[in-house]
């Protein structure tokens, strides 16, 4: 087996006193983005200035126990997702931490706190990665024009993705590309492919007066609200850009398996060495760039004598996350089957009992039931797995919306995104992308192709351990 080895970092020795330089202070707003390495925004607020801030903003809504949900979790997201985000925030502290900087985490409405620390101390700079959800994008809008009523100047770079969707968008005509294809032709090579990213810092700004605002440290889950048995199995995947800087170096350490790396050949009931990387959850919080990812890649691909390509090559599955954000972002109601011009209308059927049984693995169907088990305990399941509950759950079976689908992973997912996900709901009910509804995943004959002993089936529903 080759090793690959991680290209070596550039480091960014923070230099106060340049041309550029001002004696206030900056704010880096973190929301995604939750890594030191290639944050152009982080890079950005601490060029410069003599004090930085680096904040985050607990949303309750986010983030505090609603004993009224469905699941363990906030009335938004499942608590597996929620103790990888705490767990991710630490690792980021601990980072900031040896730079002689540390993370400070606020409590409350993002904007309002936002606002607040603005007005509080005083900065001059405001940095924050560009998010493309329309939750983002909303609040966004307020944030900036804010800013600007107050002289802070406002820098908010592109840098979850490989592309700007919205230059993909522009040099379509004013249209996201919807096929994969015409998406690959009119994207070409991204500008990260050749541009050197800054990995690693010497130092950062320290922070400066805090005043009054309810600083705290990142919280445990204990602290907000979650009671220690909370879930009997958690996920096994821990939160983090030193975890996922870990993950990706030995996922993409056998140069061959990358460069032969084919999804749809990939083994869905492979649980204890997954047949994918399950880079996604750190990808979903940025824990790791994904132009460092794809540059990775790039790397292998120069040494190594053929490889696959996209769409089945690893690196097309890049691609494919890219796809459905250009497309998500320029369309209307994206996550909704009416008023969005890409969906078929389709009249589903109502029945809160089949999505009960669906959602809390009770169908019958011993394949799905392990799947959806899975998605409860671990919030990650392998991307075929989620075609086949899908497919089941939509046209395939139950014939139910897959808006009410969406919700379900929406929740659930650690790796919960909300382009990749609306995009793969339409794609696999057949509503927009694809529309060969007559291939159906069979809910038996599927499963006993990939898990003829039943080991994966076994492991996730124990109660047929002994059949
Ligand atoms: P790998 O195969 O190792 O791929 C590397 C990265 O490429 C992934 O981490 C992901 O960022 C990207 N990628 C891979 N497949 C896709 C795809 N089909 N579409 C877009 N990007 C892709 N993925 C999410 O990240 N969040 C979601 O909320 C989500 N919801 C889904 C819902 C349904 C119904 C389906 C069918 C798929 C969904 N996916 C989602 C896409 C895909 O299943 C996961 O990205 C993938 O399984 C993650 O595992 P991995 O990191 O090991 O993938």
């Amino acid at each position: 087996m080759q090793r690959f080895s991680v290209p070596s970092p550039s480091s960014y020795r923070l230099n106060p006193i340049t041309s550029m330089a001002t004696r206030s202070g900056s704010l880096i707003w973190f929301r995604k983005g939750l890594r030191v390495h290639d944050n152009p925004a982080l890079e950005f607020a601490s060029k410069g200035s003599e004090i930085m801030y680096p904040v985050f903003v607990i949303d309750p809504h986010y983030m505090e126990s609603d004993p009224s949900a469905f699941s363990p979790g906030s009335s938004r997201a499942g608590v597996n997702r929620i103790r990888f985000l705490l767990e991710s925030l630490k690792d980021l502290d601990s980072s900031l931490k040896k730079l002689g900087s540390r993370l400070l985490v606020l409590k409350g409405e993002p904007g309002e706190v936002l606002f607040r620390c603005l007005q509080e101390w005083k900065v001059k700079r405001l940095c924050f990665e560009y998010d493309t959800d329309p939750y983002y994008q909303a609040l966004d809008v307020q944030v900036k024009d804010y800013a600007s009523s107050t002289g802070v100047e406002v820098f908010s770079p592109v840098s979850h993705t490989l592309f700007n969707p919205a230059d993909i968008i522009e040099k379509n005509g004013g249209k996201p590309p919807l096929s994969y294809q015409s998406f690959l032709k009119i994207a070409g090579e991204p500008s990260c492919a050749k541009s050197e990213l800054v990995m690693s810092y010497f130092s950062l700004p320290p922070i400066g007066d805090v005043g009054n605002l309810g600083i705290s440290e990142v919280p445990s889950l204990e602290e907000l609200g979650y009671r220690d048995d909370e879930q009997a199995d958690w996920t096994p995947f821990r939160g983090g850009e030193s975890e996922a800087l870990k993950r990706l170096t030995k996922s993409i350490s056998d140069k061959a398996w990358v460069a032969n790396f084919e999804k749809p050949k990939g083994d869905p009931s492979a649980f204890l060495k997954p047949a994918t990387t399950v880079m996604s959850p750190y990808l979903k919080f940025g824990c790791i760039s994904s132009r460092y990812f794809y540059q990775c890649l790039q790397n292998i691909y120069k040494d190594v004598k053929k490889h696959t390509s996209p769409p089945v090559s690893l690196l097309g599955q890049l691609l494919w996350r890219e796809f459905f954000y250009t497309t998500a972002f320029g369309t209307p109601n994206f996550d909704k089957m009416k008023g969005n011009r890409i969906c078929k209308q389709i009249p589903w059927n109502e029945d809160h009992a089949m999505l009960a049984a669906w959602r809390d693995g009770k169908t019958g169907y011993p394949w799905i039931d392990a799947i959806m088990v899975q998605l409860l305990k671990w919030g990650w399941m392998h991307h075929l797995a989620r075609h086949c509950v899908a497919c089941f759950l939509t046209r395939g079976d139950l014939f139910i919306h897959w808006e009410q689908g969406r919700d379900v992973f929406e929740r659930l997912l650690i790796d919960s995104d909300w382009a990749i996900n609306n995009g793969n709901w339409m794609w696999l009910s057949c509503s927009s992308f694809f529309y060969q509804y007559n291939r159906i995943y069979s809910p038996i004959s599927f499963g006993k192709k990939y898990d003829p002993d039943g080991k994966y089936i076994r492991h996730f529903l124990p109660v047929l351990k002994g059949n």
